[in-house]
């Protein structure tokens, strides 16, 4: 495999994505090289595309973004055995230490020394080939699409926030903001057997999806009043749980006088300021749990599984599809056109 090359979509400044001709990596002892089949634009990567910056981690030089894959296992290092040669897989793509206490505890993604793709200095893998650390492979079942694989990243961050307000199927649902994350939410809240689910969006393009994809009813939140008309909706019981995917400060203000008392909320959305006005005698009036969320742990086992069953649609959320030369497209796309475009997906072997 030496001095191989292949094509990757580099990002030399913001603004600024170059297809460049580099070295195919090779996979250490306990890697595998896969063959990416296709890749989603997640909005970290238009972050950094536009910013050059997200918090603390800033691009210094040249990246390759790019962290939601699936694709086929075409180079296994000499200790790997959980995978061969011609699986097609998901990637999970945050390689953990494995020997923290965060690790140990199960949440592996508070781990200090996490190596995420796409996420200065790492590069991500908008090009054809990648290498990952075999453990972060997941076989896809033969009915499993590489689409559904490579969505099973930002499935997985909805099915964190499940699992952190210990959703059962008694609670009912408010989804705010229905980009990529929430309109998954929604998904995941179906994996959790959740059957009332509320959601809010401004943009009538997503309000629609959302509908498509199972929701009870969906609000705007600049036309109706969301907790009034919650109440209309629910008979007066209200909702458990409010997932906040908008990072909306005002969304985030609203959502703890909108959960009724004793629930639960779990901020993923962040608002550009890290400082916001919320109402804390309510929450602690109501004894609301406030949860915050950072990626995931241990969800792409379940969601595989949940997939393989009926009932789920989470490729409806792919609205664009785009070879590797047109991934400055593909991004502009998404940073422009937030009004149509929900998940964008590039196809590096097309
Ligand atoms: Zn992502
Ligand atoms: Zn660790």
């Amino acid at each position: 495999m030496d001095s191989k090359l292949m094509d990757a979509a580099v990002m030399n400044k913001p603004l600024d994505i170059e297809i460049k001709k580099i070295q195919v990596p090779v996979p250490q002892a306990d890697e595998a090289l896969v063959k990416v089949y296709c890749i989603g634009v997640c909005g970290s990567d238009v972050h950094y595309y536009e910013h050059g910056r997200i918090g603390r981690y800033v691009v210094e030089k040249p990246i390759i973004l790019g962290h939601e894959l699936a694709g086929e296992v075409v180079g296994i290092g000499s200790a790997v055995t959980n995978v061969q040669v011609g699986d097609r897989v998901a990637v999970e793509p945050g390689v953990t230490c494995g020997r923290c206490e965060y690790c140990k505890s199960g949440r592996y993604n508070l781990c200090p020394d996490v190596v995420f793709m796409a996420t200065p200095p790492v590069d991500g893998a908008w090009a054809e080939y990648v290498t990952i650390r075999s453990d972060f492979l997941f076989k896809l079942p033969d009915e499993l699409s590489f689409e559904q694989g490579a969505l099973l990243e930002p499935l997985s961050v909805g099915l964190h926030a499940m699992s952190r307000a210990k959703v059962t199927p008694s609670d009912r649902l408010l989804v705010t903001g229905l980009g990529p994350i929430g309109l998954l939410a929604i998904q995941a809240a179906k994996v959790y057997g959740v059957s009332e689910i509320y959601a809010t969006d401004v943009v009538p393009f997503r309000q629609e999806l959302a509908k498509e994809m199972g929701v009870t009813a969906v609000i705007d939140p600049t036309k109706e009043d969301v907790k009034q008309r919650i109440a209309e909706l629910t008979g007066g019981k209200g909702v458990t749980v409010a997932v906040e995917s908008s990072g909306n400060a005002r969304a985030i203000a609203d959502a703890v006088r909108t959960v009724k008392r004793g629930g639960r909320i779990v901020l993923v959305g962040m608002p550009a300021a890290s400082e916001i006005p919320l109402d804390v005698n309510a929450i602690i009036d109501a004894e609301l749990d406030v949860l915050g969320l950072f990626r995931y742990a241990n969800t792409y086992p379940g969601a595989i599984q949940a997939l393989t069953r009926p009932g789920l649609d989470i490729e409806k959320v792919i609205t664009h599809k785009y070879s590797l030369e047109q991934t400055q497209e593909a991004v502009e796309m998404a940073r422009t056109q937030k009004d149509t475009s929900i998940k964008i997906m590039i196809y590096p072997n097309q």
